[in-house]
């Protein structure tokens, strides 16, 4: 057999996280630290988990951190202790995945979207003081794709009605605003989704928060209401951080920064090399914001021919998120007027390979089909 004629196609992965374990010797911590668990006869709220709970505190500059058992449940659960219910509005992103709106509808009350700035991913404040109404009982910005919205602009709109901000984290874990970690605020809810900057092996969320009360009555609700064995004061859930996850996020909080410090260094790289391409925008960074670079998100009108190229080229590529929510089967009809700020991103975005584990040649060969693909296309 001869191979000598043959170019090797090229592929990089979106994010492959056998690849993101295989980095410093990460995998053999996780096996390591699952076998812990797996040997310790304790396997819900025991020490990982409250070690765990410490350790994210302190990351997030914050005082309180609640583990559950996604970030699903750590949004609808904020929502419920603070008394979210039916009849009631909460202000959500008409750009965001579904779990923003989901969280609201779970509490029986209704999500209120808002369009996007018209030249980012993130909602829009000029535009949050036309949906508040006198059943707003809280306001959800998300920082999408791990950029930072303008949490001081939401809060000259609510602070003074008094709704409270409950920021949708999933996709920002070390974030900066301003200088400070997103979920250093009120409340922030975090996923540990395995594709989340800071994944576990399976799913998980928390809440992390200022307020004491607050993180007391998620932590009740976490429990079947029960703060002690067959007592129940509320009617609470089943939503726990389990000591196996737990202990898997100990061994990658710790490689956190560096990991987005990695995202950040691709990330500028992909827009250095595809400045300037005609019909694609790469994603502007806020002066107020050090993002961490969830996805890298493109826009170009001609999204799905791109998309085409580069899976051709062995370059793979996502869409974040194809359809507008208010869009989906789940709530067509529900909302009067058109969104089409949130309708054309679902038409136009395009995540581009993102994480800590892709090489320097990676980042090339994604430039490259990226720019051959924009540039060899006439029409
Ligand atoms: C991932 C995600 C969630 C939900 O997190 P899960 O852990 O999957 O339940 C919520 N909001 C946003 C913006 C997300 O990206």
């Amino acid at each position: 057999m001869t191979s000598t004629a043959v170019t090797a196609q090229a592929h990089v992965p979106f994010h492959d996280l056998r690849d993101l374990h295989a980095l410093d010797g990460v995998q053999e911590e996780l096996d390591a630290a699952v076998l812990r668990v797996t040997r310790s006869g304790r396997y819900l709220l025991g020490t990982e988990l409250a070690c765990f709970e410490e350790e994210f505190a302190r990351y997030c500059e914050n005082a309180h951190c609640v583990g559950l058992g996604s970030g699903l449940d750590a949004l609808e659960l904020t929502l419920r202790a603070l008394g979210v219910g039916e009849g009631d509005e909460v202000v959500v992103p008409g750009h965001t995945f579904i779990a923003t709106w989901l969280a609201v509808s779970a509490t029986g009350a209704r999500p209120v979207p808002v369009e996007p700035e018209p030249d980012s991913f993130l909602i829009d404040p000029e535009r949050l003081e036309a949906a508040i109404t006198p059943r707003t009982k809280a306001v959800m910005p998300v920082h999408t794709y791990g950029h930072p919205v303008d949490l001081d602009a939401i809060d000259a709109v609510t602070a003074p009605r008094g709704i409270p901000v409950v920021e949708d984290a999933a996709q920002s874990h070390g974030a900066r605003y301003r200088g400070r970690r997103i979920g250093s605020r009120y409340a922030a809810a975090f996923s540990f989704y395995p594709g989340k900057n800071l994944g576990a092996l399976g799913d998980g969320g928390a809440v992390v928060t200022a307020d004491r009360e607050l993180a007391e009555r998620i932590r009740l609700l976490r429990n079947y209401g029960s703060r002690e064995k067959y007592r129940h004061e509320a009617r609470g859930t089943n939503s726990r951080l389990d000591e196996i996850q737990a202990a898997a996020l100990r061994v990658k909080l710790p490689r956190l920064d560096a990991w987005n410090a990695r995202r950040d260094a691709v990330a500028a790289r992909y827009s250095e090399g595809l400045a300037g391409l005609p019909g694609v925008t790469v994603p502007a960074v806020r002066s107020w914001a050090e993002p961490v670079w969830h996805q890298y998100v493109l826009r170009t009108p001609h999204r799905d021919r791109l998309r085409r190229a580069l899976t051709g080229a062995g370059v793979e590529s996502l869409v974040h998120y194809p359809v507008a929510v208010h869009r989906s089967d789940a709530y067509a009809g529900t909302v009067a007027g058109a969104l089409p700020h949130s309708e054309r991103l679902a038409a136009e975005v395009l995540s581009l390979p993102m994480g800590p584990q892709l090489t320097a040649k990676d980042v090339e060969t994604v430039i490259t089909a990226v720019r051959d693909a924009t540039e060899n296309s006439h029409d």
